[in-house]
This record gives C-alpha cells, structure tokens and sequence, in this order.
C-alpha cells in the first residue's frame, strides 16, 4: 500500500475529535493513516492529492508494508490513541483498511475511525462492524459544485452527492457517530450551507450526526477565496438556529488562538 508522511514520519500525525463534546464523550487523540491515493482530485486538498504520478499516486507518498504500519500503530494502540484511516482516502485501500479494522479490534478490543470523501456505501458497509465514529465529507451544495470542488465530472459529481448523503445516512442508522465536514470558501453561498443542511436533516433522525464547517485556508497551487472568518460565524449561527437538532461545528482562529467552536439551536455552547 501507499502512504503520506507527516514530516518524515509515516502515522506521525494526530487529531483530535472535538466533535465527540457534542455526544457527551471525551475528546480523543485520533492517529492518522493516510494513504496515498485518492479517486477526488480536490484543488484545495491540504494532502496533495490533486499532485499525482503516472498511476494515480499521490507523488509524494511512499510503499510501505502490513507489518511495516502495524508496528507504527502498535504503541499508539498502546497510549489509547484511536486509529483513523484517511485521506488520500481509504476507499482505495479497502482490503488493507479493513485488515486493519479487523487487527485493532481482534489484539486490541477497539474499533476504528475513518475520514472518507463518502463515495463508496459498499466500503463503508464492509468497515461498519469495526466503526466508532467517521468523518465523511458534503463537499457541495449541489451536484456541479461539488464536482467543481472535488475535481471530477458533473456527472460524477451527482453519483457522488449521492453517494455520501447515503454514506451518511447509513452510517448514523448503524449507531455510528457521523462527523460530516464541508469546506467552505470566499464564494460558498449562505443559501448553499442552508442547502447542505436540508440534506443533512432530510432522513429526520440526527442524533448521530454532526455537521462541521471547515473554513479553507490557501494551499498551493489554488486560488480559491478564504472565507471571511466572522462573516461564516454568523452564517453558522444562522444555519444552526434553522436546524435546531444538528450541532454545528467550526474551527477558528481569534487572536491567534484556535477554538473548535459548537453551536446548537443558533447559540455557542458549553459543550
Ligand atoms: S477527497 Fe480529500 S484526500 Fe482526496 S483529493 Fe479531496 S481533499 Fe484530498
């Protein structure tokens, strides 16, 4: 398989689930595994995935080994770290993702997470037995956006929209925890977030889901508009107030210091 490093380490990085304040749960270290193929070809993709070779690599990612990766997460397994398969994205990996679910969970006793662009219901189903909690991206509000985003056709961008509401819907069905993040621009209309969220709350039942904003920051090569920071709070707060029962996240930056902010029913919480 193929994987990124983070610096010069393979599994280097860790995140944080702050989402899970929103569930009553602790916030856990997540270690992230992040393949080194993608089937988005996003722009603005922060892990280089619109840089490919020849066959459809990431250029900078590199081979390696089951037990080569095995060893890497052995002692995050061992701090309590929580395994979280990403991009590149999974998808492109699914027998070695779901060795690797089934590892954690057979020596280990825990399951998984994923990041996942939501393309494939069929991986997803393969995984959601060794599923605590995904993030699965709504990466526009309609289908043309959301290829424009993405980077691929319209027409697969209607098969992808699709796709990930599905991803998402049956992922929360299945009592797994549901972190859906959409990228927001300069140009990313309060109409669409709104739109966005009517898709989100469509199936009536979101007591598994959480919807976060992620406001795009440049990266190389792209020269898609930031968001105005205040601006996109109180479009949150506006979205929010709208659908009541979705708690919202957003990551931002006030005087230099990051907070991972949760609004519920138009208010900030305590979460
Ligand atoms: S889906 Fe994710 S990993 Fe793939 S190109 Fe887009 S941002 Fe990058």
């Amino acid at each position: 398989m193929r994987l990124l490093k983070y610096g010069s380490k393979i599994c280097g990085e860790t995140r944080k689930a702050d989402f899970l304040r929103a569930f009553g749960r602790k916030v856990e270290t997540t270690r992230i595994v992040s393949f080194g193929t993608c089937n988005f070809h996003c722009a603005y993709c922060k892990r280089d995935g619109q840089f490919t070779d020849g066959d459809g690599n990431i250029i900078r990612s590199v081979p390696v080994s089951m037990d080569e990766l095995k060893e890497v997460l052995r002692p995050a397994l061992e701090r309590g770290e929580r395994i979280r398969l990403s991009g590149g994205d999974p998808v492109m990996f699914p027998k070695e993702s779901l060795e690797i679910a089934k590892w954690a969970y057979g020596e280990y006793g825990v399951k998984i997470s994923i990041a996942h662009n939501g393309s494939s219901l069929r991986f997803v189903k393969s995984l959601v037995d060794y599923l605590e909690y995904a993030a699965i991206d709504l990466k526009g509000y309609n289908p043309k956006e959301l290829a424009y985003r993405a980077g691929i056709s319209e027409s697969a961008g209607e098969y992808m929209l699709r796709s990930t509401l599905e991803v998402q819907d049956f992922l929360s069905e299945s009592g797994v925890l549901v972190d859906i993040r959409t990228p927001v621009f300069g140009d990313t209309p309060l109409d669409g977030l709104l739109k966005m969220a009517e898709m989100i709350t469509a199936d009536g039942d979101n007591s598994k889901e959480f919807w976060t904003l992620r406001a795009y920051k440049r990266v190389r090569g792209c020269d898609w508009l930031e968001p105005n920071q205040n601006t996109l709070y109180e479009w949150a707060k506006i979205v929010s107030s709208e659908f009541m029962e979705l708690p919202v996240g957003l990551r931002l930056k006030w005087s230099g210091q990051k907070e991972f902010a949760i609004l519920k029913g138009g208010v900030k919480n305590g979460f």
